[in-house]
């Protein structure tokens, strides 16, 4: 049985059909949970429809490119926070020209980060009748996708059928220490994607050390958290932001536990974000604010 068909029984069905009678809706949105394979399977379908089985052969003329020149997939670039109208036009651009074979696919990930301006121009493309192009939303925030976007795509949701098996045979894939294993999975179980996210053990370690001390009321773990700030952060942009989404998903799998003071700590990420954004604010002052 194909991956995706046993993940994702009844939406493999679906586009099947949908391959099976070479016709595809103009728009789609695929939403639900973030790092359970959505973009993935997109790409899947995409080449799917264009070799005209699921899953595709691997023999036909179509199968033989690595990357097909009739699937876009645009993304945010490193360093962006929203995905930029720019990335939207030169989509759009895209799709203008006749495709190599007989379709193209424009598929955009994380489409909830789009601006006002990339929602419209894409809007204005999603109207505009091309009968040669697909477009596929990818998102895990469905309410931030305005309803006139909404209203011209086919909404498919994805769910893995067996949610905490699939969380566990994806960090057995990439982890093989059984306590990291567990430890991790208490807290991807609330967001899978953090599993692609974690670079190496230590790094999650560190990181787990960090959280731990931020939450724990004692004076002592305060200072110890400012070490760790100091030592494993430090300038780094990039972490600050990482450990801000490592915290995040911690609060999410605490919510008993934590209570009120989640609340608190949600809004403190929440300023946080929009401080590192501006490039002057070391960093490090930003994530040691968290805790005070
Ligand atoms: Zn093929």
């Amino acid at each position: 049985m194909n991956f995706f068909e046993s993940i994702f029984p009844e939406n493999f069905r679906f586009f099947s059909e949908v391959v099976r009678n070479s016709s595809s809706s103009r728009a789609y949105i695929f939403w639900g949970p973030d790092g359970i394979g959505k973009l993935s399977f997109a790409k899947f379908f995409a080449r799917s429809f264009l070799c005209g089985t699921m899953p595709p052969c691997g023999f036909c003329s179509q199968c033989a490119f690595e990357e097909h020149p009739d699937v876009l997939v645009v993304s945010r670039k490193e360093g962006d926070e929203r995905l930029k109208a720019e990335y939207v036009r030169e989509a759009i651009r895209f799709a203008r020209f006749q495709p190599y074979s007989f379709f193209k696919f424009i598929i955009f990930s994380e489409a909830h980060l789009m601006t006002q301006q990339s929602f419209s121009a894409l809007l204005k493309a999603i109207e505009e009748p091309k009968q040669y192009v697909t477009y596929i939303l990818v998102t895990s925030k469905i309410d931030f996708i305005p309803p006139t976007i909404l209203s011209r795509c086919i909404r498919v949701r994805f769910f893995p059928k067996d949610f905490n098996t699939f969380v566990m045979e994806k960090l057995k894939g990439k982890f093989q220490n059984e306590n990291f294993i567990s430890l991790v999975h208490k807290i991807a179980y609330f967001n899978p994607s953090i599993i692609d996210m974690i670079e190496s053990e230590e790094e999650f370690s560190k990181i787990w050390e960090m959280i731990e001390s931020a939450v724990a009321e004692k004076p002592e773990f305060k200072s110890n958290f400012i070490n760790l700030v100091e030592y494993y952060i430090g300038q780094d942009r990039e972490k600050a932001r990482k450990f801000l989404d490592f915290f995040e998903v911690f609060l999410l799998s605490n919510i008993e536990k934590l209570k009120s003071s989640s609340i608190t700590f949600w809004e403190k990420i929440k300023r946080a974000r929009m401080m590192l954004d501006t490039y002057f604010i070391n960093p490090k002052f930003v994530l040691t604010s968290i805790i005070f």
